[in-house]
């Protein structure tokens, strides 16, 4: 059985689940390794998955192969009629998805929630995307001529997903793909497998045919990954996560010149100016910065805060960080849960221990909560200079470092100065200033007087080495098709 005690009594309908190591969608296993999944607040063991690499990987890309003519061959109403009842049946079992997702994630109950039911929002963005894919006619330059544009699926799509949405990663991904004609292959983060293949087992209910969406569960991304980007039925990589990752897969593509849609890491400025509203700006980084622990690639990374309403905003801000509650995601008191493991609390205790050595003042939290686990207390600090590893680098965890500036021009400068460009986020009043700062900002995203974003219906993604390609929004269909130029002569 792959689902253990302490993660079945959270569930409503536990029977759905039980098996998702024996899905039709998972293939078989060619070895008995299997992988454990752990949840990060008790250390207790959830279950126990098959552990696959590139044998099974090279089958699902088989079965995704065959299965792709016959699904793109059906009529768009058709695709999202069954992207329709997969949407329906997340939304019916959206308590048991959450609670599997904070179980082996570690998030708030709630937040997991909100995740589940932007995963379906998605699901149900595409359902409706599925019907609205166009072409293009082009006023031909000869009277014996009509030119057209059509546009067709992109073909085997192989997708691999990281563990901090481990739910709306999925289903961002793979609505898109599906609704355009594409069959996919997806490997989960080796953290946060369990909702995936909870969300795969609904899939397998919602009548998707066979072949059309292929689940592989792997403790290392690299074999699945080299088999991924090696084998040439797949026609497109599609991957949320690490920069370092990203390039490592755009090397190993090149060599087919295969597509790619890369979502990588950020590092996020938050710029508080003199004229914003600051209560509002107080919260808005403490959602930018404390959602899903700081874990987020859109997270806050560093508070830029204008000298005449610096001080204000850091008592505000530290009051409200030193309420916000740590520990188990399945307390409904808990705001912040644990780290995803070791190697985060590591990083974190690295960026704060070099800001300090350079001069660096810790304004509240600093330390791991308890010996075991992976608890950390909300931190911030001030008195941060731009060359700190803490505003050069993602921390990715719960540590807010704040800039003191004096010089609103020169500061979108310096929060341009960094390879990442995926979300920015600034606060201000003065329209004239909104429009120069907004423009100036080299992001692919940036939050006006908002500490939040994402939606279903905006084109989510990077520029700079934050990546390649959109998700979300009609864009994010548009990655999935192919254009073919048709020229009809001798008319
Ligand atoms: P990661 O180490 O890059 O892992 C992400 C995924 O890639 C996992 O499924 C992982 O599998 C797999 N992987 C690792 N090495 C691989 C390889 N050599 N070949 C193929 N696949 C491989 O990133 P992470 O630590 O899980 O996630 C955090 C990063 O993701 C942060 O930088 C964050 O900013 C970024 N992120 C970006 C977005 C966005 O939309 N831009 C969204 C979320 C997260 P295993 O777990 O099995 O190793």
């Amino acid at each position: 059985m792959p689902l253990c005690p302490p993660l079945i009594r959270h569930l409503n309908t536990p029977d759905l689940f039980v098996t998702i190591d024996r899905l039709p969608c998972l293939g078989t296993p060619v070895s008995d390794r299997t992988f454990e999944i752990f949840n990060p607040s008790t250390g207790e063991l959830l279950a126990e998955l098959p552990d696959m690499g590139a044998e099974e990987t090279r089958a699902a890309i088989g079965k995704a192969h065959v299965a792709q003519p016959e699904w793109a061959a059906l009529t768009a109403r058709e695709r999202s009629d069954i992207l329709w009842r997969w949407h329906q049946l997340i939304v019916d079992h959206a308590d048991d998805l959450a609670a599997i997702l904070t179980a082996e994630m570690g998030k708030p109950l709630a937040e997991a929630k909100s995740e589940v039911s932007h995963a379906a929002a998605y699901l149900q963005w595409y359902a409706e995307e599925a019907n609205r894919i166009y072409g293009e006619t082009i006023s031909a330059p000869s009277t014996d001529r009509r030119m057209l544009v059509i546009k067709q699926p992109i073909g085997v799509v192989g997708t691999i997903t990281p563990w901090n949405f481990p739910a709306s990663m999925v289903a961002r991904k793979i609505s898109p793909a599906l609704a355009a004609g594409c069959t996919i292959v997806l490997k989960p983060a080796e953290q946060t497998p369990l909702v995936a293949g909870a969300m795969f087992a609904l899939a397998d209910k919602a009548g998707f045919p066979e072949g059309v969406v292929n689940l592989v569960f792997a403790s290392e991304g690299d074999a699945v990954g080299r088999e991924l980007c090696s084998n040439p039925k797949v026609r497109k990589i599609s991957f949320t996560g690490s920069t370092e990752v990203g390039r490592l897969l755009m090397r190993q593509c090149s060599d087919q010149i295969k597509k790619l849609s890369l979502e990588l890491g950020g590092n996020a400025p938050f710029i508080v100016f003199d004229d914003a509203d600051i209560d509002a700006a107080v919260d808005g980084a403490i959602q930018a910065k404390f959602r899903n622990a700081g874990q987020t690639c859109v997270s806050a990374n560093r508070l830029y805060v204008q000298a005449s309403v610096h001080d204000r905003f850091v008592d505000e801000f530290v009051e409200k960080v030193r309420r916000l509650s740590v520990g188990d995601g399945f307390d409904p008191a808990v705001a912040i849960g644990p780290l995803i493991d070791r190697h985060a609390l590591a990083k974190i205790e690295s960026h704060i221990a070099d800001a300090v050595a350079k001069g660096g003042a810790v304004r509240c939290g600093g330390n791991r909560i308890g010996k075991e686990g992976t608890l950390f207390q909300p931190t911030v600090l001030t008195d941060i200079s731009c060359e700190m590893a803490v505003a050069r680098e993602e921390t990715f965890g719960p540590l807010a470092p704040i800039i003191h500036f004096e010089d609103a021009d020169r500061i979108v400068h310096e929060a341009n100065d960094t390879i990442y460009g995926l979300a920015a986020y600034f606060y201000a009043s003065n329209l004239k200033r909104v429009w120069r700062v907004a423009e100036a900002l080299e992001y692919g995203m940036v939050g006006i007087n908002t500490g939040r974003m994402s939606s279903e219906a905006a084109p989510f993604g990077g520029i700079k080495q934050s990546g390649i390609g959109r998700e979300g929004s009609r864009h994010g269909l548009e990655d999935y098709l192919e254009m073919k130029y048709l020229c009809m002569g001798g008319l």
